[in-house]
């Protein structure tokens, strides 16, 4: 089949080879919960999916900044209602600073309200010899180390979409509702400059902003005008379980264009990003924006046919190029892709992901990543684009707004031994509200003109 737009329906990519599929044990319990989902009220609308598509337009040229972060997996039994505040509230925080520092609105996108799938790099997991299937995602199946917990189960795809309903809910009330407003954030800004070990080296920018918000309210802008009193925070999730992304793909009445609406942005993740696979197969119909996430052994005649097939009008805002690369190979890797997609005219949002290729396993046993190499990826990212004259337009993080002891180093110093006290993820280790503020102070220290 050839990429010709036309040949394109929702259901196109079941004629290309899907990776990191589940083995589902029955295809009618499959199919009847894909149905079900098929007739459920889409999550997000195409007006909101467009206009996060202009913005990030603006991230291509310079004009805005990509804040994308969240869980690595989110699980059911954590959709609560402070997870989900806590989550957004330090997403807020690190926006106000980066906006102030950077002089250009951030774009908020959360990995969440759908963040339920994973891709493994194996199938199967041995404990103990013990060998069962990996666990894929609470939208898969459960991860206790159990046969029967490993066994996917369909329905879960039908909780996922009502837990990422109910996640959704929340945070549009939270982020209309003046839970976010401007003097709210600086207010924990200043709370945490206070409390952090590290704070005295943020605390001259905190009064900046501070000051910054006393002269508007000083001059009579008013505390409801909505620019400071709303905000808004889109969704994303890797688009991974193309039944699921199926099921809520819809077309738009205005345009005639199709949508999937399970998120505002998705992404094509490391695993399943093959040119002639049945991810790009099914994202490149769909109007979303869309991430692509790229590692260090990316090939660039690839990467050329991906955007070719992705973004065939070269649309600014449809592709966002999110890579990961590690500490250790972004100064090599990156210039020669950076050279030759603007060589192309590629319009692209380049965006860092410093967290999955600085993955190592603690003499604890857990998988972590230490704070000064996700922060020197991040120092190594801007420098190579300002070399290169090309723009580094956000950045990828997997973080959480609670106390966890996921990621080594940050002001707290968190070593080793400290691992096992808070370690809560079911897979990937994230930075905790603390350490992501310090990322945002860091990365604002970087870019303030
Ligand atoms: C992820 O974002 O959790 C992930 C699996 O990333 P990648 O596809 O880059 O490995
Ligand atoms: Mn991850």
């Amino acid at each position: 089949m050839s990429s010709d737009p036309t040949n394109w329906t929702k259901s196109s990519w079941k004629n290309y080879t899907a990776l990191q599929q589940p083995n589902w044990p029955d295809q009618a319990a499959v199919e009847k919960a894909i149905n079900d989902l098929s007739v459920l009220p889409p999550l997000v609308f195409a007006g909101e999916i467009r206009s996060l598509k202009q913005l990030l337009a603006k991230a291509v040229t310079g004009d805005a900044f990509l804040l994308q972060g969240g869980d690595c997996s989110e699980n059911f039994s954590q959709v609560t209602a402070p997870n989900i505040r806590e989550t957004l509230k330090v997403l807020l925080q690190m926006a106000v600073v980066l906006t102030y520092a950077g002089g250009k609105p951030v774009v908020k996108v959360g990995r969440i309200a759908g963040q339920f799938a994973k891709p493994r790099s194996s199938d199967t997991e041995t404990i103990d010899g013990v060998e069962l299937p990996s666990y894929r995602g609470d939208m898969v199946n459960r991860s206790e180390f159990t046969e029967d917990a490993r066994i996917p189960n369909p329905k879960y795809m039908l909780r996922g979409y009502n837990m990422a309903a109910s996640t959704l809910n929340l945070l549009r009330a939270f982020t209309r509702g003046g839970f976010g407003s401007l003097q709210r954030v600086q207010a924990w800004n200043q709370e945490f400059v206070t409390q952090s070990p590290m704070g005295r080296s943020y605390d001259r920018l905190a009064k900046q902003i501070s000051q910054a918000i006393r002269f508007m309210e000083t001059i009579g802008i008013s505390s409801d005008t909505p620019q400071i009193n709303q905000t808004q925070l889109f969704t994303s999730h890797e688009a991974l379980l193309l039944q699921y992304e199926e099921a809520l793909t819809r077309q738009d009445h205005i345009t005639d264009n199709w949508y999937d609406c399970s998120a505002h942005m998705l992404w094509i993740g490391e695993r399943t990003r093959q040119v002639d696979g049945a991810h790009v197969e099914f994202l490149r119909g769909v109007h979303n924006p869309l991430g692509v996430k790229l590692g260090p052994t990316y090939d660039l005649d690839e990467v050329k046919k991906l955007v070719e097939k992705l973004n065939p009008q070269n649309e600014a805002g449809r592709l966002t190029f999110i890579t990961r690369f590690g500490m250790k190979k972004v100064e090599k890797v990156l210039p020669p892709l950076l050279r030759e997609m603007k060589k192309e005219g590629f319009k692209i949002v380049w965006s860092c992901d410093p967290m999955h290729a600085n993955t190592y396993t603690a003499k604890s046993g857990h998988k972590t990543r230490n704070f000064n190499d996700i922060l020197s990826e991040i120092t190594c990212f801007f420098e190579t684009h300002w070399s290169e004259g090309t723009v580094p337009g956000g950045v990828h993080l997997e973080m959480t707004g609670n106390d966890v002891t996921e990621c080594t180093g940050g002001a707290h110093n968190i070593v080793d031994e400290e691992l096992a006290s808070n370690y809560m993820t079911s897979c990937d280790p994230r930075l905790n509200a603390e350490q992501s503020l310090e990322v945002a102070f860091q990365i604002a220290d970087m870019i303030r003109s």
